[in-house]
C-alpha cells in the first residue's frame, strides 16, 4: 500500500470525495435522471411568480392543501402575495420542540421594464423600452443576447394578465443591442468593465413598424401598443403598475461532452428551491417526528427586505399558524421557542472554482465541482462581517446527518479572505434564534445569464436536504 492510500484508509485525514470517481455507476445514473426534472423546472420557472405557481401545482398533485383550508391535515402550504411561500409536512412531536427548515430564495438577477418604459427613439427610428436592473448583474452580459419578457399586468378593472413572450419556438424575442467593436474605442474600450455599459444604455428594442392610419407622431408606439391590445387586452397605461421582466430566453441545457453539467438561467437560487422541494416530496411517507418545512423567499438579491423578503414576518406567521393547526399555543413565547429550537439549512449556492479564475479562491477551502453539497460555516465579507457564523455543534451535526445518509459533501468558502463577499438569508433566521448553516450547490458563473452546475452536486444537494429534513 502506498503512503497516500494508507493515510486515506486510516480515516485520520480529511479528504473530500469526488462523486464521479467514487460513487457507483447506478448513483451516476440517478444523478443524471434527477437533472432532467431540474431542467424542466428551470424552463418553466423564469420568475418568482412562475416559481410559486409551478410549485403550488406540484404540491396540489401530492395532496397538500393550503393551511387555512377546512381539509388541512399534515401536508400544508401557504402562499403570500404570489411571491413567497412555505410548505410543511407535520411531525408527530410538538412543534415547539423545533422544526427542520430548508429555506431557499426564488428571486434571481434580471432586468425590469421601467414603469413608463416605451419611447420612440429619434436617431434610430425604433420603438424601445427603458429598463432598470435588479440584483447584482454584470451589465455587459445582458446585451446582444435573446431575452424573453415575463410578468404580470394588472388591468384598470383589476384583471390580472400573465405575460410570457419569447419562450416558445415561434415567439419573437427581444434584445438590447451592443455596440459594434469597430466603433467601441471611446464608448467602451477606454472604460473599466463595470462602466463600459451604462445602465441607461440597457434599452431594449421593441419594434420598428408604424401605424399607417395615424400621422407620424406616436405612430411607432401606437402600432406595437395596438398589437398588445389585440393580444392581451392591455394598453400603455397598464405598464405603469405592471411587473415585467426581461430574462434570458430559451431552455436549460446539458453541458460538456460528458453531459455532466447543467447550463441555465436562474440557478442562484432556484437550484436550491428545486432540490429542497423534491427533498420534501421524497419524504412524503416518512412519518417524521419533527415537522419539516421548506421556505421560498423573495428579494434576497436586493437585501431580503419588503413584505415578501426573508426579513418579513411571513415565515414566523406560517410557523404560528402551524402551531394553531396542531393545537399548540401560538403565544409569542411559544413561537419564539419553536424557532429557537429549529434547525435551518439556508439553502443557497456558493462559488465553485472556475478554471479561468482560480486565483480568487483559497483552493483548500473553496467549492469544487463534483464533490457534493457545499457547506458554508459563514459568508459575509472581510472579517466575517455581516455573516451568520454557524455554531460548531451544529456544523458537526449536519455533517453527521450527511455522512449517515451517504451524501457527498464539502466545506465551502466564497472566495479568498478580503477578495469580496456576499450574503444569504442565513443571518435573518439565525437572528430569530434558530441554528442555521448555509448549504447548497457550487456554481460557476453565478449571476450570469447562464449559470453552470454539476449534476453530481445537484443530486447530492437533493440527498442532503432530504436527510436533513427527516432527521430527528
Ligand atoms: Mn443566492
Ligand atoms: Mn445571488
Amino acid at each position: 500500500m502506498t503512503k497516500k492510500k494508507e493515510a486515506k484508509k486510516s480515516g485520520l485525514l480529511y479528504e473530500r470525495k469526488n462523486f464521479f470517481k467514487e460513487a457507483p455507476q447506478s448513483e451516476h445514473e440517478e444523478a443524471f435522471k434527477y437533472a432532467k426534472g431540474f431542467k424542466t423546472f428551470l424552463d418553466e420557472c423564469k420568475t418568482v411568480r412562475e416559481t410559486v405557481a409551478w410549485t403550488e401545482k406540484v404540491l396540489k398533485k401530492h395532496k397538500f392543501t393550503t393551511l387555512d383550508a377546512k381539509a388541512a391535515k399534515d401536508k400544508v402550504y401557504t402562499i403570500f402575495r404570489g411571491k413567497t411561500m412555505a410548505m410543511a409536512i407535520l411531525g408527530s412531536e410538538p412543534l415547539s420542540n423545533g422544526c427542520n427548515i430548508v429555506g431557499a430564495h426564488i428571486d434571481t438577477p434580471r432586468i425590469y421594464l421601467k414603469q413608463n418604459p416605451l419611447y420612440e427613439d429619434g436617431p434610430s427610428g425604433m420603438l424601445c423600452g427603458r429598463t432598470h436592473y435588479y440584483g447584482g448583474i454584470k451589465k455587459y452580459q445582458w446585451v446582444s443576447t435573446p431575452l424573453s419578457l415575463h410578468g404580470v399586468v394588472i388591468k384598470a378593472n383589476g384583471e390580472i394578465v400573465d405575460i410570457s413572450i419569447g419562450e416558445k419556438d415561434d415567439d419573437p424575442v427581444f434584445v438590447i443591442p451592443d455596440l459594434l467593436p469597430h466603433l467601441a474605442r471611446k464608448e467602451q474600450y477606454s472604460k473599466s468593465l463595470g462602466d463600459a455599459i451604462d445602465a441607461s444604455r440597457l434599452n431594449v428594442v421593441f419594434g420598428g413598424m408604424h401605424d399607417l392610419d395615424k400621422d407620424e407622431k406616436h405612430s411607432l408606439k401606437l402600432y406595437c401598443v395596438k398589437l398588445l391590445n389585440e393580444r392581451y387586452g392591455i394598453d400603455e397605461n397598464d405598464f405603469i403598475s405592471a411587473e415585467l421582466e426581461l430574462v434570458p430566453a430559451g431552455k436549460a441545457r446539458d453541458a460538456g461532452f460528458d453531459g455532466s453539467m447543467v447550463l441555465g438561467y436562474g440557478q442562484d437560487d432556484r437550484i436550491c428551491a428545486y432540490t429542497s422541494l423534491t427533498a420534501l416530496l421524497a419524504n412524503l411517507n416518512a412519518k417524521p417526528k419533527r415537522t419539516m418545512i421548506v421556505y421560498f423567499s423573495d428579494k434576497e438579491e436586493v437585501g431580503s427586505q419588503g413584505n415578501t423578503g426573508a426579513q418579513s414576518v411571513f415565515l414566523q406567521d406560517f410557523v404560528a399558524s402551524l402551531l394553531r393547526h396542531k393545537g399548540e399555543s401560538d403565544s409569542s413565547t411559544n413561537l419564539r421557542r419553536t424557532i429557537m429550537n429549529s434547525m435551518v439549512l439556508s439553502a443557497d449556492v456558493s462559488a465553485a472554482v472556475n478554471p479561468n479564475y482560480p486565483g480568487v479562491h483559497e483552493l483548500q477551502n473553496a467549492t469544487l465541482f463534483n464533490h457534493g453539497i457545499a457547506l458554508s460555516k459563514f459568508t459575509g465579507s472581510g472579517g466575517k462581517s455581516g455573516c451568520n457564523d454557524a455554531n460548531a455543534e451544529f456544523v458537526a451535526k449536519v455533517i453527521r446527518i450527511f455522512n449517515q445518509a451517504g451524501v457527498y459533501w464539502q466545506m465551502a468558502e466564497l472566495g479568498k479572505v478580503d477578495e469580496g463577499g456576499g450574503g444569504t438569508i442565513a443571518y435573518i433566521l439565525a437572528n430569530q434564534g434558530a441554528e442555521v448553516i448555509d448549504c447548497g450547490v457550487g456554481l460557476m458563473g453565478m449571476h450570469s445569464l447562464y449559470e453552470l452546475c454539476s449534476k453530481a452536486d445537484l443530486y447530492n444537494t437533493f440527498k442532503g436536504y432530504k436527510a436533513f429534513l427527516v432527521n430527528n
